[in-house]
């Protein structure tokens, strides 16, 4: 999995993108749909806003405003207050994330009522790519696999640092990823990148409550401690470089 905010070196590395918003992902597509076609309006806006050689001397294309901060609750789309597309009921209407195609989903209103189904809140988006069904098999023993991860940071206040509260830094986040592929997330600083990825390698323990599952190999990472916590990644490493003599 690559994180980051470079849609250039996602562009030339990732076969899927996850692109995240505020605690949130908000699409995932292949990486040819993503960057031809992107369905949300923040997808739009970010692409946009690349500097393009064609449209050197003119102002760059930016995005107003700021992330919100992740401690309110959140009553509608969390991008309402930036989003040049918002309609009336955006800001009191949760978007669900809404699968448009079999490797393409969305979380945006305007994509709700054409949908051909509506995944559940924080489902799996996107299919990987369809293998025969024995290869098929073999390769989800050895994915990863995040399932409705949330993280939940801890406000400490005062000289001892007590938990003053706590507020979601990412809210059910899920994504499959099978051998061999490379799955891009996305977004601006602090849009909960980096905390999915420190949650999943258990570098938030004792600053956040983590739900949810991270499986690798049939282990739940979240659940593995000490030495443990090492083996799945081994075990991988190791079928993979057995694939790779063959
Ligand atoms: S749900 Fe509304 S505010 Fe949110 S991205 Fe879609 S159009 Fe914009």
């Amino acid at each position: 999995m690559l994180i980051t905010h470079d849609l250039a070196v996602v562009a030339g590395m990732a076969q899927r993108v996850a692109l995240m918003y505020a605690g949130q992902i908000i699409e995932v597509a292949s990486a040819d749909e993503f960057f031809s076609a992107p369905k949300h309006p923040y997808a739009q806006a970010l692409l946009r806003a690349l500097p393009d050689a064609g449209r050197r001397g003119e102002p760059l294309a930016a995005i107003a405003g700021t992330v919100p901060a992740l401690t309110q609750t959140f009553t509608g789309c969390r991008f309402a207050p930036r989003c040049a597309s918002a309609m009336a009921h955006c800001a009191s209407t949760l978007p669900e994330l809404t699968l448009l195609g079999p490797t393409h989903s969305v979380r945006c209103l305007l994509h709700a009522d054409g949908a051909r189904a509506t995944a559940a809140a924080g489902a799996v988006a996107a299919a990987p790519p369809r293998l025969a069904r024995p290869a098929r098999q073999r390769a989800r023993r050895r994915c990863w696999r995040c399932m409705n991860c949330v993280c939940a940071s801890r406000s400490a206040r005062g000289l001892l640092q007590r938990t003053a509260g706590h507020f979601e830094a990412v809210g059910g986040v899920s994504f499959e990823i099978l051998p061999g592929q490379t799955l891009a997330l996305v977004g601006e600083s602090g849009c909960g990148k980096t905390t999915i990825g420190k949650a999943i390698v258990q570098l938030l323990r004792g600053q956040a409550d983590i739900d949810g599952r991270a499986l690798l190999g049939g282990s739940n990472l979240f659940e593995l401690q000490g030495g443990a916590l090492q083996a799945p990644a081994a075990t991988s490493r190791s079928s993979s470089r057995t694939r790779s003599r063959r």
